[in-house]
């Protein structure tokens, strides 16, 4: 037996449906399948075969169950020949006419022709490289065809699905499912799999949900909708089903989270003493706002408490962010322990470095800095001043968390900027050490529902409010004809002593697009616009020393223009730049110009933004000029969310996050509250997981949560 045999459900139900006996009994070799068994076992899959399934991640039959369409084509309408419209794909009934020809056009070019007709009109199909055609269509006889007439043609189709009318059911007549495909794996070949891999072994489907969840929330059962996907009957029946499988994935996803929190709630951690902060307030410059403080005071009762902390401090640019954790670290210092603060890059961790060690000096607080970048002699020598307790504050980047780093007593995890740090990212830290107090910051206003995927397993304080004094940014919307103003403008801010970033989308010139790139436009300004000016360039492909060196130098005001990419977007301080110019800003998301805006505006001088685009598309301006239109980064999220959807906010490649297979994020979050309330009441204990009876919902859990190698135990 295999390993995975051992997570079959142990309650299985069954079902009695001759078809499905009669099906089995035909399937290769008779032997009995269950979900686990390999496709190889199916009819028609080799090994060929089940290598090319292995690209679409599906190994086994229940893979191959939940691999769902794409898309799905209505076939159920059959219309005349007279009612076909060009373009539009439709089925229609129609007798052979001629007798098919086939000829060779060019070099391995084989090419059919043949006439149908139906009492309305009469269609010419040509068929290309299917040379058993000609066999298959036979002289007066009648066949169902699914096709579009060419656009501009006439009534001329080009290789249309058919069938015989009296066998017809199975590429006519229905609702088709289109599978995401690969190469070698034909559509055809993919239903045909997962039809056989239901008949086998449907009946087996653990139902994961608790049967009062299904009836309160009135879903149809796991059967009923993984049938259903693949071979739906209705498009009303299609949807129950799509409703059951979404209410199911976050059903998972919730009683997952669940778990987390109440396996962590079960832990203990010794609590520390909040009530002498007062020599960190006496540090500070100036008066925290009410916002500030009430973070730190909710930051303060978790620690206090013994409970680790779980805790995500939201704020948009410029709320003061890192004065919220430096208090935090400084009361986990104080109780004798160390605190960690992972930025996101090096740059920001070399800044916030600088910034808190100035800070911290007269309190005679060590403060250490680990990056990639230091030699291996700097390196060993932070590593052993973290390992013997003499680095009391540690500032790196993830690298932090590499197994092999000690800490001497690591108490307080602090991660700023770290929106696309997952749920598994957050429980992998918990384990290290003595499972420390973690706090998350983030700049991202990201919208509550999605809020509640990426960060369902934390409490949140929200700061609501900037430091006084400042002036909200002013943002402008230009086209490239207002080029020459906007260079005597940047030459005026740098007249006044302010200095100026100027982003654009490419790194360098691409025949392809054409876009700003940061090398060529530095270059051309430097050159020929702005040649009494310091230029600097900053971009993600150089070294990480030049990278240090140009930030390095625009921080400190040698140079008065820098022309960056995207890696200024997260949180780098420099309060005398007043002026932000996005070349291009079409090509960027809301939340993201509404970051890098956020880069400005941080010190008591009226800061600008300026967007460049010359795009007409009316969508495009409006996007634009709703940045234009406000400062609230939780309605720019909104808005991103609603004009581009979710993969802005949680990323490309959604680290550590949950990849959905069915849901949407946008269209199903009704779904998702649901299925959290659901999950939240059925998940009473730590213990509720372990249950015989959740074994099979247990199995999805991991599974979905294995995807971020988090393994919940
Ligand atoms: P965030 O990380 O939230 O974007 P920062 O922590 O970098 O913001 O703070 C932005 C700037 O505001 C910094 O220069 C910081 O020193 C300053 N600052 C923070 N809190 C206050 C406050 N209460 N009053 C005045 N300035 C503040
Ligand atoms: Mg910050």
């Amino acid at each position: 037996m295999t390993r995975r045999t051992a997570k079959r459900p142990a309650v299985r139900v069954r079902w009695e449906l001759e078809e499905y006996t009669l099906i089995k009994s035909r399937m290769k070799g008779g032997e009995t399948m269950d979900l686990f068994s390999s496709v190889t076992e199916l009819r028609g899959i080799g090994p060929t075969r089940a290598k090319q399934l292995q690209r679409l991640h599906i190994e086994t039959l229940y893979d191959l169950i939940a691999f769902f369409p794409r898309a799905y084509e209505d076939r159920t309408k059959i219309s005349s020949i007279a009612g076909l419209e060009p373009g539009i794909p439709a089925c229609f009934e129609a007798m052979v006419i001629s007798n098919p020809q086939l000829s060779r056009i060019r070099k391995g070019m084989e090419l059919v022709k043949v006439r149908v007709a139906d009492e309305t009109g009469r269609v010419d199909l040509v068929f290309f490289n299917q040379p058993y055609v000609k066999d298959q269509l036979v002289y007066g006889e009648s066949y169902r065809f699914y096709g579009a007439l060419r656009d501009g043609f006439g009534c001329q189709m080009q290789n249309p699905a058919f069938e015989r009318a009296d066998a017809a059911g199975a590429v006519t007549g229905r609702i088709l499912p289109i599978y995401p495909l690969t190469a070698g794996v034909s559509n055809k070949l993919l239903g045909a799999c997962v039809r056989q891999a239901l008949a086998s072994c449907a009946e087996d489907l653990p139902d994961i949900l608790p049967a009062s969840v299904q009836q309160q929330y009135g879903l149809c059962p796991a059967r009923f909708a993984y049938e259903t996907v693949h071979l739906p009957s209705s498009f009303d029946d299609l949807q129950k089903a799509r409703r059951r499988l979404v209410f199911e994935e976050f059903f998972v996803f919730s009683a997952g989270l669940a778990a987390i929190r109440t396996q962590r709630e079960a832990l203990h951690t010794k609590a520390m003493d909040t009530q002498h902060m007062e020599p960190f307030y006496r540090l500070l410059p100036f008066r925290l706002t009410n916002a500030q403080q009430a973070a730190i005071d909710d930051i303060l009762r978790d620690l206090s408490s013994c409970r680790p902390m779980n805790r995500l401090v939201q704020g948009d640019v410029g709320s003061g962010k890192t004065m919220v954790a430096a208090a935090a670290c400084f009361c986990a210092i104080q109780n004798g322990h160390q605190a960690a603060f992972m930025a996101p890059t090096e740059i920001l961790a070399e800044q916030h470095a600088q910034s808190l060690s100035r800070l911290f000096s007269p309190l005679g607080i060590h403060v250490t800095l680990l990056t990639g970048s230091m030699t291996a002699a700097q390196k060993r020598a932070a590593k052993s001043a973290i390992a013997s307790g003499a680095a009391q504050l540690i500032i790196g980047t993830h690298a932090l968390f590499t197994r092999e780093l000690q800490f001497h007593d690591l108490a307080l995890v602090v991660c700023d900027e770290q929106h696309r740090f997952g749920v598994a990212q957050r429980a992998a830290l918990s384990a290290k050490g003595n499972t420390p107090h973690l706090l998350v910051m983030s700049a991202t206003p990201i919208p509550r529902t999605l809020a509640l995927i990426a960060y369902g397993d934390l409490d949140v304080s929200v700061i609501s409010e900037l430091p006084p004094g400042r002036l909200p940014v002013e943002t402008f919307l230009i086209g490239e004809d207002k080029r020459k103003r906007l260079n005597t403008f940047i030459d005026k801010q740098c007249d006044a002593g302010h200095q100026v970033y100027i982003v654009c989308p490419a790194v360098e010139q691409s025949e392809l697009e054409d876009l700003k790139s940061a090398e060529g436009w530095a270059q051309a300004l430097g050159q020929a616009v702005f040649p009494h000016r310091r230029v600097g360039l900053l971009h993600g492909k150089m070294k990480q020393a030049d990278k240090d060196a140009a930030l390095g130098a625009f921080s400190r005001g040698e140079t008065d223009i820098l022309v960056a990419t995207t890696v200024v977007e997260v949180g780098v301080d420099v309060p005398n730049a007043t002026l932000m110019v996005i070349e291009n800003a079409d090509r960027f998301g809301l939340s993201q110009l509404h970051q890098l805006r956020g880069r400005v505006g941080r010190g008591s001088a009226q800061s600008y933004c300026i967007l460049v685009s010359s795009n007409r598309n009316e969508q495009t301006r409006k996007r634009l000029k709703a940045l234009c239109a406000t400062t609230d980064g939780f309605q720019i999220a909104e808005e991103d969310l609603a004009l581009r959807g979710p993969g802005d906010f949680l990323g490309q490649r959604q680290h550590g996050l949950p990849l959905f297979k069915v849901a949407d994020l946008q269209m199903d979050m009704q779904t998702l509250m649901e299925a959290k309330q659901a999950a939240g009441a059925a998940m009473t204990g730590p213990e509720t997981l372990e249950l015989a009876a959740y074994a099979p919902l247990r199995a999805r859990v991991d599974a979905l949560f294995r995807q971020s190698d988090l393994a919940l135990n």
